[in-house]
């Protein structure tokens, strides 16, 4: 069976110079490795309490809505500014160039609720350290971060760790 690495597609150079982008679409779109790619996520969450899973955008809503299906709990978006509709937590975060800010809904998650993070990669962390704190902020027990892909050189892990909250990934690639 192709493995999980092998089903995530590298593109040299995109968004721009320096940066391998590594694509899930392929990886989406095989049916074998994206049930395997869910199943490996939750694996160690079977049977846990988990009250939702919070999937960032864009990525994370697609892998975030299947993992959520198999733990049989509720599925939260974490959001670009500006796209929820109901009253909003936000926090920003910085970028390489600049700030960007994510909203939750302020009624998503309950205090107390034991909730999932789960985004398709993980980097410097900035994206996901936000995310965290915004779950953290409502009150959320943050029981794990889980990402298909880690880029260690970045070390994002420790970041996410610093928070205490454990981080699961599948597939480490070199570079940025
Ligand atoms: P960071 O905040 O640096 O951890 O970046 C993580 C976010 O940026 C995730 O939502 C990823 O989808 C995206 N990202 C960062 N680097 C890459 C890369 N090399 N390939 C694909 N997506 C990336």
């Amino acid at each position: 069976m192709q493995s999980l690495r092998d089903a995530i597609r590298t593109i040299t150079d995109y968004p721009k110079p320096g940066i391998q982008f590594r694509d899930i679409s392929t990886l989406l779109g095989n049916p074998r490795a994206f049930r395997r790619a869910v199943d490996e996520l939750v694996q160690p969450y079977a049977g846990a309490r988990v009250d939702k899973v919070a999937g960032i955008e864009a990525r994370g809503f697609i892998l975030g809505g299947a993992i959520a299906h198999q733990l049989s709990c509720g599925f939260v978006p974490i959001r670009k500014k500006g796209k929820l509709p109901h009253q909003t937590v936000s926090i920003s975060y910085a970028l390489e160039y600049g700030t960007d800010e994510m909203e939750i809904h302020l009624d998503a998650v309950e205090k107390g609720e034991r909730v999932i993070l789960v985004d398709d990669l993980i980097a410097t962390g900035g994206t996901a350290t936000a995310a965290v704190q915004l779950l953290q902020k409502l009150g959320a027990e943050v029981v794990a971060a889980c990402f298909v892909i880690d880029l260690p050189e970045l070390n994002g892990r420790r970041k996410i760790e610093a928070l205490g909250v454990p981080v699961r990934t599948l597939v480490a690639f070199e570079g940025h």
